[in-house]
């Protein structure tokens, strides 16, 4: 829906490779000569050194990148400063060919970089004017054929103490086993979205549904939920995974309004990650759209991030996108049940805000600003309240196993009135139907355990039998209890003490 050009304002090389550019083009082929001299029977010689080439720094809206190359992959080993302002990061066994660099730079964020030597590494010290969000990434540039490394240090749009507050908030909420869940408004700032006849900005409507959906789940005390953004602000793509992985959230979902050429498409959407390619053509192309080349603000062209690479591979990815379907299948689930609103199938599409994320990720597309049916039926103030309470229980519905377990029991016991999941106090829900049978179907797969320990009765002891490969941390993660509690719930010293058929107990409760 939008194009946004790269922008590179001001591009610095370090001199010193501009004049001594000859020296590395003599070691190149030094090394070039010894790799023939390996691959032809020769001598063995040991690889080439690993060398610091290069340093540059790009000035984006959304961060300030400053990247720098290496003739082979570089270890990355972040070091603590006294000074706060100061960022520091050495590359262990890496060469320096020149003794101290220093470059002054002129921004609202940033100081100065020097790179000089250590006793075993080379050390990069960058100069903060002030405390920011800083995210490391690591990849190869196709273009340069280099590898490179690139520290972004993100512009603030809130008080750094603002963020260092709620990170030790969250903390508080994870030691008390409150799930949290990240609430991204998509678009923002510079970058509008969608937008409807009658002047509806999706960035403001995906604002709107998101703080609605933050309420609704902190209402219930059962999980926690924040926002991305907001304000009307712009976060590039990859701030918002940065942001999620850094709150250690336990799911991300991205809020969002669609539009179509064809007036006629309409409906609820959810959307998460493929492990390769989309479900159908129009998944594709909306992915293509959301994507944008807001993306680019961060990933200069060319470069590739070795998390983007390593996507098919990654098994805990791989566990991540079946999660993310069985949160998506929840949701729908729950709105599906609005007669008057179309909701379709979870759908599966490659979008760059889902990638590289720790956790369950999905990307609602709540409507079409392009049909007047969802238009009309989103403004009015209960239809809205009721999409996203919806949205809401769902999100607890996955995150909150223990929830839908109180929920059934007050469904049995107040004739299908729903109080422990319900958003908002003395705000009647309607009454459970499919959609909630497809919801504790789906939690009891999620944890092993069958059906009918759904009920009260048989809910008083959960136990599990080890399968081979088990360890006590990875049952305990499945679970979602703690380490300990279940290592004194079955009176275990050492963490291997578990061998396949031995039944353990879960939980007491
Ligand atoms: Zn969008």
């Amino acid at each position: 829906m939008l194009k946004t050009a790269i922008k590179i304002k001001a591009n610095k090389k370090l001199a010193f490779f501009s004049i001594y550019g000859g020296v590395i083009k003599a070691a190149a082929l030094f090394c070039a000569v010894l790799l023939a001299f390996a691959l032809y029977g020769g001598p063995a010689f040991a690889a080439s050194t690993l060398l610091l080439t290069d340093s540059k720094t790009f000035f984006l809206s959304d961060a300030v990148k400053v990247v720098f190359y290496f003739n082979r992959q570089p270890q990355i080993k972040p070091v603590k400063s006294n000074n706060r302002l100061e960022f520091v990061i050495d590359f262990p066994e890496c060469d320096f060919l020149i003794k101290k660099y220093k470059q002054n730079i002129k921004d609202e964020l940033l100081n100065g970089i020097l790179i000089f030597k250590t006793e075993n590494a080379t050390r990069a010290l960058v100069r903060q004017l002030q405390m920011t969000q800083v995210r490391i990434t690591q990849g190869y540039d196709k273009s340069r054929k280099n590898f490179y490394v690139s520290a972004l240090f993100y512009r603030p749009y809130e008080r750094y103490s603002k963020y260092e507050a709620r990170l030790a908030e969250i903390e508080r909420y994870k030691k008390k086993g409150v799930p949290v869940v990240l609430i991204d408004a998509g678009h923002g700032g510079k970058d509008p979205g969608a937008k409807s006849i009658y002047g509806d900005i999706e960035k403001s409507l995906n604002l709107k549904f998101a703080r609605m959906i933050v309420s609704a789940i902190n209402e219930t005390g059962l999980c926690r939920a924040y926002l991305t953004r907001s304000g009307d602000q712009f976060l590039s793509l990859g701030r918002r995974v940065f942001l999620a992985n850094q709150y250690g959230a336990d799911a991300f979902i991205s809020i969002h309004f669609n539009a179509n050429k064809s007036k006629k498409v309409r409906g609820f959407e959810i959307y998460y990650l493929s492990s390769g390619t989309a479900s159908d053509k129009a998944a594709e192309i909306l992915a293509n759209i959301e994507n944008s080349a807001e993306f680019l603000d961060e990933n200069i062209a060319g470069e590739q991030d070795y998390q983007v690479q390593s996507i098919l591979l990654d098994l805990k990815e791989k566990e991540n996108i079946k999660e993310s379907g069985i949160l998506s299948t929840i949701i729908t689930g729950w709105v599906s049940k609005i007669a008057a609103y179309p909701a379709s199938e979870p759908k599966q599409a490659n979008f760059a805000v889902l990638r590289n994320l720790n956790m369950p990720s999905i990307l609602v597309e709540i409507g079409y600003l392009s049909n007047e049916n969802d238009l009309s039926f989103l403004r009015s103030s209960s239809n809205f309240e009721e999409i996203c309470s919806r949205i809401a229980i769902g999100t607890i519905n996955y995150l909150c196993p223990k929830a839908a377990l109180d929920y059934s029991i007050i469904k049995n016991n107040n004739g299908g009135e729903v109080k422990a999941a319900a958003p908002k106090k003395n705000q009647a829900v309607k009454a459970p139907t499919g959609a909630d049978a497809l919801a504790e179907v789906i939690i009891a797969a999620k944890n092993k355990t069958s059906r009918k320990n759904l009920k009260p009765a048989e809910t008083k002891k959960i136990e599990y039998k080890v399968k081979k490969g088990d360890t006590l941390s990875k049952i305990a993660k499945k679970f979602k209890i703690d380490l300990k509690k279940l290592m004194e719930l079955n009176n275990k010293t050492a963490a291997g003490s578990i061998f396949p058929g031995e039944v353990l107990k879960i939980s007491n409760d």
